[in-house]
């Protein structure tokens, strides 16, 4: 299949944070540039969102990902969750200051 690191991968093996631009190309590509719950082609009006398969929203491998139009991103509740964290975050910070 794809070649995504040619070698030196074996030794640096991080885990995924941050949806960076490789991993995003990854996901798009595999998706073929479609939504991958209603098949919406994106283009500059319909961005992609990623969505995580396992729920985990910490784990950001290509794998564990899933591109979406906003429409389906949002039935995934996902833009929930990060709102109550950002939420949470904000009011600890009130809670501080
Ligand atoms: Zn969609």
């Amino acid at each position: 299949m794809f070649n995504v690191d040619s070698g030196k991968s074996s030794s640096n093996k991080k885990k995924f944070h941050k949806i960076n631009l490789g991993i995003r190309q990854t996901v798009l590509e595999r998706a073929r540039y479609r939504c991958q719950g209603c098949s919406t082609k994106f283009n500059t009006q319909e961005t992609p969102f990623f969505a995580h398969i396992n729920g985990s929203l910490k784990d950001n491998s290509p794998a564990n990902l899933k591109a979406l139009c906003n429409k389906c991103y949002i039935k995934t509740g996902e833009n929930k969750i990060k709102d109550n964290m950002m939420g949470k975050i904000r009011s600890l910070i009130r809670r501080v200051v």
